[in-house]
């Protein structure tokens, strides 16, 4: 089966004030249908500007060269439009801080289901049904209520569940996950972890996974990525990276571990 991701020298530069600050230098990855694939490295490595750059959400002063193929489609050269298509139903991404993505002036519920209306052609009654559902499903409680109230009216952990409701809503092939769990306490953390392991098994997604943190690694990932200064210094199973480590950072990571 072809690969669900495949990412083959991946360089991402920002222009600034007339000069060329190039931060991704020749990424190559890959992710299988199914598979989890962890991403870890030391802050400013360069591991949101890779997830970024799958999702083409750089804005314009950035010059990305390579290839980025989801499944059979060359990323980097859709349109804005068809590009957009991707994003709101095959390939969802979470972020770290929840609050970024979620539109604080709209009530949850719509942000929900008004994208689910548009993608799957629901009615509005059907929308707001299956977005009851899905957030009851992401152990939201009184769902009903919740519905209708604004993201800062909810904790950290339950704006994390929110996003993976609406991540998880159409059923994407892909999710990318930056840090998800990362702003979360530590007892919320493992059930985010739960929570996306259960949408992983029902739904087969394939998830790219980046985080900093290799417990996160060991309960969640099949293989991972050691990121260093914008480029790969390290693929290796995840027993193979606990055995075995090759990289320096790697070694320190495995060190600084309870
Ligand atoms: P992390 O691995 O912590 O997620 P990032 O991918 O956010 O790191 O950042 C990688 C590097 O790219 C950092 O040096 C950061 O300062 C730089 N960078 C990120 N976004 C921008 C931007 N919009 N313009 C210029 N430089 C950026
Ligand atoms: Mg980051």
């Amino acid at each position: 089966m072809a690969a669900m991701l495949t990412i083959k020298d991946l360089r991402t530069s920002f222009k600034q004030a007339g000069k060329k600050l190039t931060v991704i230098e020749g990424v190559s990855l890959s992710v299988e249908p199914g598979e989890t694939v962890g991403v870890v490295g030391e802050s400013g490595c360069g591991k949101s500007v890779t997830s970024m750059s799958i999702m083409q959400l750089l804005g314009r002063n950035v010059e990305m060269t390579g290839s980025i193929r989801f499944q059979e489609q060359e990323l980097l050269s859709l349109s804005d439009k068809q590009m957009q298509a991707i994003r709101g139903n095959q390939v969802a991404m979470i972020f770290q801080e929840p609050m970024t993505s979620l539109n604080p002036l709209h009530p949850i519920g719509k942000q929900i289901s008004e994208p689910l209306r548009r993608h799957l052609g629901l009615s509005k009654q059907e929308a707001k049904d299956k977005t009851v559902q899905l957030l009851g499903q992401v152990g939201i409680p009184r769902a009903e209520e919740i519905f209708s109230e604004y993201p800062h009216q909810l904790s950290g952990g339950m704006r994390q569940r929110v996003m993976i409701a609406m991540a998880m809503s159409c059923s994407p092939k892909l999710l990318i996950a930056d840090e998800p769990t990362t702003a979360l306490d530590v007892t919320i953390q493992a059930q985010i972890l739960e929570l996306m392991k259960k949408v992983r098994n029902e739904q087969g997604t394939s998830i790219l996974l980046i985080t900093h943190d290799l417990g996160v690694v060991a309960e969640m990932c099949h293989r991972v990525i050691v990121m260093y200064a914008g480029q790969i210094v390290e693929e290796a199973t995840v027993g193979q990276l606990f055995d075995d480590p090759k990289h320096p950072y790697t070694r320190g990571l495995l060190k600084s571990m309870p």
